[in-house]
């Protein structure tokens, strides 16, 4: 009888502990449910209206590109340059690419961006004189850039409109971001290789493509990146991959550009490796046209 009496008290006990349990736990995912609905609104209302701040700019053409030298450290003559984009506010504030570029690049914006930038570019090779030279401006495209022949026709037919040779321009592609479609990116590339238009690999030794890139995409030069140029004259593990990459564009027959260099040691030690070209503080930073 006492064992019953206990059983049962347990039992109506345990389902009430039940029943309140389910309540509060109801309770906590409903709060739950509504502060993720809220965060998740606020971000989209945030990206939004980043998205619309970021159109207002297109259309005041506010993106302007800077320039820094490549030089030939054997005889310190600039080669090129690479377009470095700036977002110049008309409040005269300067917005460096870090802060804009990942998501223009994520929204698709980066394709309007571009093509605001080839327009200036072109009319400053004919500013600098380059188009009767060998100089050349590098334009950094993203995946998207490839994914049609919307931006191929645009580059070209402004190019086209300038009368500039194909050797003025070249173009970057970063290996940090995934190319989904290899084979029509290859497709769209042959589209600049055929008019001339060459392809380097930004970033090389860093992401995605890995070497795949170089053998899918048609690309003749490797941009070696800052983090492997800093590991000169250090104890570094990845001083052993700075050597890799460029032993692998040496037997490859691949081009070399070394940026992010900030030291005259850092110069030597690529010189006697054979890699002259360089882009870094070590010579220039990116500047605005005027003072390019
Ligand atoms: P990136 O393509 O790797 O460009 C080189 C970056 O290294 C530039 O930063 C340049 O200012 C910086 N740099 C060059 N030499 C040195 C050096 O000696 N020391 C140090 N500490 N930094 C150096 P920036 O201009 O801030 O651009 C950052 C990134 O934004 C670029 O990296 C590129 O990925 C992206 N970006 C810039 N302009 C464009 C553009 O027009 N389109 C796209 N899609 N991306 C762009
Ligand atoms: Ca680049």
């Amino acid at each position: 009888m006492q064992v019953e009496l206990t059983l049962s008290a347990s039992k109506e006990f345990f389902n009430g502990y039940k029943n309140k349990s389910w309540l509060s736990s109801g309770i906590f995912s409903f709060f739950m449910s509504l502060i993720l609905a809220i965060i998740w609104y606020k971000l989209l209302n945030k990206q939004q209206s980043f998205s619309r701040v970021i159109r207002d700019a297109i259309k005041f053409s506010e993106f302007e590109p800077f320039y820094q030298p490549i030089i030939d450290s054997r005889t310190q003559q600039v080669l090129g340059a690479e377009m470095l984009v700036r977002w110049c506010k008309r409040d005269g504030s300067i917005v460096p690419p870090s802060q804009f570029i990942p998501f223009a690049e994520d929204s698709g914006l980066i394709i309007d961006i571009t093509e605001q930038l080839v327009t200036k570019v072109v009319d400053d090779i004919l500013r600098f004189g380059w188009h009767q030279s060998d100089h050349f401006v590098s334009i950094n495209i993203v995946p998207k850039h490839i994914e049609n022949d919307t931006f191929f026709k645009f580059l070209t037919s402004a190019m086209d409109e300038k009368k500039l040779q194909p050797k003025h321009i070249s173009l970057e592609i970063t290996e940090r971001l995934q190319i989904d479609d290899l084979h029509t990116a290859r497709q769209e590339l042959n589209k600049f290789f055929d008019y001339g238009i060459d392809l380097k690999l930004d970033d090389a030794g860093t992401g995605y493509g890995g070497f795949s890139y170089v053998q899918e995409l048609g690309i003749n030069t490797l941009k070696i990146d800052k983090m492997f140029v800093d590991t000169i004259n250090g104890n570094d593990v990845k001083a052993s991959v700075l050597e890799g990459i460029i032993s692998f564009a040496q037997s490859s027959e691949l081009s070399t550009i070394a940026k992010g260099v900030e030291e005259p040691s850092q110069v030597t030690y690529l010189a006697e490796r054979n890699v002259f070209t360089i882009q870094g503080y070590v010579y220039a930073r990116p500047m605005a046209k005027k003072t390019f």
